[in-house]
């Protein structure tokens, strides 16, 4: 069977190239070997697998559609595409410009109409050079990388001893001055989950930690990179120092590295580190999120909403954050009209709007800008899903909503169980961009895909494309499409998520 043949495939992103087939994993099933913790022990693709539908026993089969979407190489093409093709763009730069222009071009080339951008401000914050290296008792560079939002040091950079602090609680209940004229070294150690959760216990020490220290009265602050990988490469993203003045230099250093540190530390309490970061700060600039879409062919003005961000960090090439993303709700848009092709209409119920945002890395200006756009037409919106966690297999499914709609989202979700996918009741995320809708009352489905690997290389120079899983994209992209299709019956609701108050 031709892969070419199937889901409505992009001639202009190369489909006859061959994806990364051999790294195949069904949820649950990754097997970490220690040594190589990046390797996949090959299993069955879920596809093959008899899979028990949720209501109790009875094995569902596979519709021809999904089939033909696990086999689809689009969500892959599109990510590699604009990961290998436009690269390095985070918000403001050259690279940010040339991924808008791709994202018109690419939405175009794949058969979406309405295609247009809608403009948001976004604020720039420009890297410079960096370096770091313990230098007393011994010496060691470090791999290092400044934080969003970083200020630079001077320019021969500085030398300081280090105060070193291992939990979140103590880094934001630094007592004023207590590290004055250091360097507060934030290790905080992330764990390993499949959810999300470890990011969401240390992720704090990135972003708080460097107005800790300033408060502290530190001259730097440096935090373990928030991975549960150890290597030596650093993680950037971004700190909360957007709005101060005179921000202190921040930066991340390698797990390795901060180990290292940290041993260091433990005989010696007086080591100290030399750090040199310069970066820029210069005024807003225009970017734009992009917009396509399959318009509805019963209900047009009911828009089932789909995001994911086009904007990545500077040091690495946004595959999988957010290249995978982009593919996965890209391809999930297609495969909806082909659908509903094969079933003999001309489109899907309701709309399907596609919204590559802006800015998501230093600002989330896209996604706010979005909601100051459209929040007046919020009741029209059905749904908002939004894909950013990666090239890994979809586990379960999560929702935002009230209890009539959690109903719609239950019989739903049975749809998913070919591809093994469940229904899980526990706390649901709203994307990040599409949160300030949700927050409108836009309820969502949280497709939750397997974050075991994911912040193995989130933010650094080894997101590449390399790392993405033709497969196991094409298994979430599948999900996604699944429940937008449903979603743009007309005859179904999903009722309204609990509105908050609009900033
Ligand atoms: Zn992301």
């Amino acid at each position: 069977m031709s892969k070419a043949s199937l889901v409505g495939c992009v001639l202009i992103l190369g489909c006859g190239e061959a994806p990364p087939l051999a790294k195949v994993a069904a949820p649950g099933m990754c097997v970490d070997t220690g040594a190589d913790a990046g390797v996949f022990v090959d299993v069955a693709p879920v596809a093959s697998l008899p899979i028990a539908s949720n209501d109790g026993g009875a094995v569902t089969a596979m519709p021809s559609w999904m089939s033909a979407a696990l086999e689809s190489t689009s969500p892959y093409d599109v990510a590699r595409s604009l990961s290998d093709e436009v690269g390095p763009r985070l918000a403001g730069s050259e690279g940010d410009a040339r991924a808008v222009a791709w994202g018109v071009r690419t939405m175009n080339a794949m058969g979406f109409a309405n295609v247009h951008t809608e403009p948001v401000m976004v604020p720039v914050w420009k890297r410079g050079a960096e370096s770091a290296e313990l230098v007393s008792p011994s010496h060691q560079p470090l791999a290092v990388t400044a934080l969003g939002w970083s200020g630079s040091t001077p320019k021969g950079g500085v030398t300081a001893e280090v105060m070193e602090v291992d939990t979140v609680l103590a880094l934001t209940n630094l007592p004023k001055d207590a590290a004055k004229g250091k360097i507060v070294f934030a290790n905080v150690v992330m764990p390993r989950a499949n959810d999300g959760t470890g990011y969401g216990a240390a992720v704090p020490a990135r972003a708080m930690g460097p107005t800790a220290a300033m408060t502290a009265g530190a001259v730097a602050f440096i935090v373990r990179s928030v991975t549960p990988n150890t290597d030596r490469f650093p993680h950037t993203g971004a700190a909360a120092l957007r709005a101060v003045k005179n921000p202190i230099p921040a930066a991340a250093i390698s797990t390795a590295d901060a180990d290292l540190l940290a041993r260091t530390l433990a005989k010696s309490p007086n080591a100290k580190v030399h750090l040199a970061l310069q970066s820029e700060h210069p005024k807003d600039a225009e970017s734009a999120n992009v917009v396509g879409e399959i318009p509805g062919v019963e209900k047009k003005d009911e828009i089932v909403l789909l995001g994911a961000h086009l904007d990545a960090w500077d040091i690495g090439r946004g595959a999988l954050d957010d290249g995978a993303g982009v593919g996965i709700v890209m391809a999930a848009a297609q495969t909806v009209q082909t659908r509903a092709r094969a079933e003999g209409k001309a489109g899907p119920g309701r709309t399907v709007r596609v919204v590559l945002f802006a800015a998501e890395e230093n600002s989330v200006s896209g996604g706010k800008a979005y909601a100051a756009a459209h929040r007046a037409q919020a009741s029209s919106y059905v749904l908002a899903m939004e894909a950013d966690s990666g090239t890994e297999r979809a586990m379960f499914a999560r929702f935002i909503g009230d209890d009539a709609g959690k109903l719609t989202f239950a019989s739903v979700v049975k749809g998913l169980a070919p591809l093994g996918i469940m229904q899980n009741d526990g706390q649901a995320h709203a994307g990040t961009d599409v949160g300030s809708m949700v927050e409108a009352g836009v309820p969502t489905i949280d497709l939750r895909q397997d974050a075991t690997r994911y912040f193995d290389v989130h933010h650094t120079a080894a997101d590449t494309a390399d790392k993405l899983d033709a497969r196991a994209l094409a298994q979430v992209s599948a999900g996604f499409a699944h429940v937008v299709y449903e979603a743009c019956d007309p005859r179904v609701s999903f009722g309204r998520a609990p509105q908050k108050k609009s900033e």
